[in-house]
């Protein structure tokens, strides 16, 4: 099995030395060019002091240069970071000065904030633009280089910052591959072996399902089609050129499906559909189905902490009719082990709601120096605590409720907001929903919608609010709801709730 990605590389560049690894707005990189650039990228950080154990990082958009950075430094053992594109400065510089990060690497356009950002750190990074950069690897012959180890770091991911600050998640070799091997991608149900497989990367690669995309293409040897940025119809033409894998988290697919071009798009070739990271509503889901009929749809779960996906849900589990497993997550796929548990950090019976606690080969090692949230995240036995409720039925197949630090306790109840949104994202009027505690003098907290609506249309609290009764039950229903312009979102496109929440919490907590 392979866990390394220098083995990978030098695997590949023998096998299929002439077949596309990398491709971008009609670039290609072939896997021999790439295992050759790597090896030139190694001796260019060299040159620049960067070795081992180093940090760089990148800023800018997808790119194929920037896979092929992080290839180079998954080989020898400098530690990419790709920086989110769409943070503001200070979050950008935050980042930076956290890992002191020795290069950063930018894309076109974003050579000048990273200067700005730069000449301010204490680690005075030398900042690289996108042609430069590439030139500079084309003069570098390529050299030897010291393998790097298995469990060393090679990435280092912040998480979305959905619930706080971001934190750096160190990942290695063996973390990103344990369980993405060729052997073990039939238990993803990915199923590259029919040939021409390509897989199109258009979330951002400063989060797993970005980067982790390319590593599962790159093991398994497939064409990577880059897209520099998500839009709906970068991925509907990506789809009629030939696309036949991907991976979308749920507000992205949405854009998608909802797209006037979405109706005249043939979207036969494609051949999986992969949707996670936040929560998926149901209709929404049904309705990407009927679009696409004919691709699988897989449902991940996962989170940067376990390198992306743990559970998988898949197309048998997605038919439209009598189906009560689509709303699951699915079950652990083979290598990992998923339990859920209790406060006493006990299984809790089949059926009962708990935390998802992870072991596998996938996990972090940590946190970048945060020794007191890795303690608390991973135990004493090495199973990461999500932070994610759950129940698991009796088949290993488990149901996300909600982060445990959303759920809304309304008199003395227990109410997860991903069960009420999906209860009124299915009303006609509406686009995007939250739902949220505020303070309630009665209840403690109450649960209050946040709605934006769809164009053209306009809603009533109370027909919200009736239209939720008649789906869950009446303590989870909203007891006020705010019809707002937009829905706040990180850049991952998950909703953060504690925007939304800060308002009504001002001094109280
Ligand atoms: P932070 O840790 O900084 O608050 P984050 O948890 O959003 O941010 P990620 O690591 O990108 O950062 O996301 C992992 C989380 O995304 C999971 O813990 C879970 O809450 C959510 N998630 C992932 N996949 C799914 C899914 N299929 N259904 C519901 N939620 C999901
Ligand atoms: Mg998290």
């Amino acid at each position: 099995a392979f866990i390394n990605f220098d083995d990978i590389l030098n695997f590949w560049a023998r096998a299929r030395p002439d077949d596309t690894a990398l491709e971008q707005e009609g670039r290609t990189t072939s896997y021999s060019q790439l295992e050759e650039n790597t090896r030139r990228i190694i001796a260019l950080m060299a040159a620049n002091g960067v070795t081992k154990g180093d940090r760089v990082a990148w800023l800018g958009k997808n790119s194929d240069l920037y896979c092929q950075l992080y290839l180079a430094s998954a080989r020898v053992g400098v530690v990419m970071v790709p920086v989110g594109w769409r943070l503001a400065p200070p979050e950008i510089a935050y980042i930076l000065k956290d890992t002191g990060a020795k290069i950063v690497f930018t894309g076109e356009d974003f050579t000048e904030t990273a200067a700005k950002i730069a000449s301010e750190l204490p680690a005075n990074p030398i900042v690289m633009g996108e042609a430069q950069t590439r030139r500079a690897i084309a003069a570098t012959e390529p050299g030897e280089h010291e393998r790097v180890g298995d469990d060393e770091p090679v990435l280092q991911l912040y998480t979305s910052g959905t619930t706080g600050n971001p934190k750096g998640v160190m990942l290695s070799n063996a973390n990103l591959l344990g369980l993405r091997n060729p052997g073990n991608e039939a238990g993803l149900e990915w199923n590259f072996y029919e040939g021409g497989e390509c897989m199109l990367v258009a979330m951002p690669c400063s989060h797993i399902g970005g980067t982790g995309l390319v590593n599962i293409a790159i093991v398994n040897g497939i064409r990577t089609l880059i897209q520099a940025e998500f839009t709906p119809v970068g991925v509907l033409e990506a789809i009629e050129n030939g696309a036949t894998h991907m991976f979308i988290v749920p507000a992205a697919l949405q854009m998608v499906v909802q797209h006037p071009r979405a109706v005249e798009t043939d979207f036969s070739a494609l051949k999986y559909l992969m949707y996670g990271a936040a929560p998926m509503p149901l209709e929404l889901l049904k309705e990407a189905v009927r679009t696409m009929p004919n691709a699988g749809f897989l449902q991940a779960y996962g989170m940067t902490e376990t390198s992306g996906t743990i559970s998988i849900l898949p197309p048998a589990d997605h038919t439209l009719e009598g189906n009560q497993r689509m709303r699951s997550a699915g079950k652990a796929v083979p290598g990992a082990e998923i339990q859920v548990r209790g406060p006493d950090n006990k299984e809790v019976p089949l059926g009962e709601i708990g935390e998802v606690c992870v072991k596998s080969p996938s996990n972090t090692a940590g946190y970048w120096q945060l020794p007191d949230a890795t303690r608390e995240t991973i135990d004493a036995d090495g199973w990461l605590h999500t932070g994610d409720a759950a129940i698991m039925d009796e088949d290993g197949y488990i149901y996300i409720q909600d982060r445990i630090k959303d759920m809304i306790i309304s008199g003395g109840e227990n109410v997860y907001p991903a069960e009420v949104e999906n209860a009124i994202f299915g009303h006609p009027a509406v686009a995007e929903v939250a739902v949220i505690g505020v303070p309630s003098e009665q209840w403690g907290e109450e649960v209050k919608a946040c709605v934006v609506c769809k164009p053209g249309h306009n809603v009533e609290a109370g027909d919200i609010i009736a239209y939720a009764r008649e789906r869950v039950a009446a303590f989870k229903a909203p007891k006020s709801v705010d019809v707002i312009a937009e829905m706040p979102r990180n850049p991952s496109g998950k909703i953060l709730r504690r925007q939304l929440r800060e308002p009504y919490w001002a001094g109280q907590e």
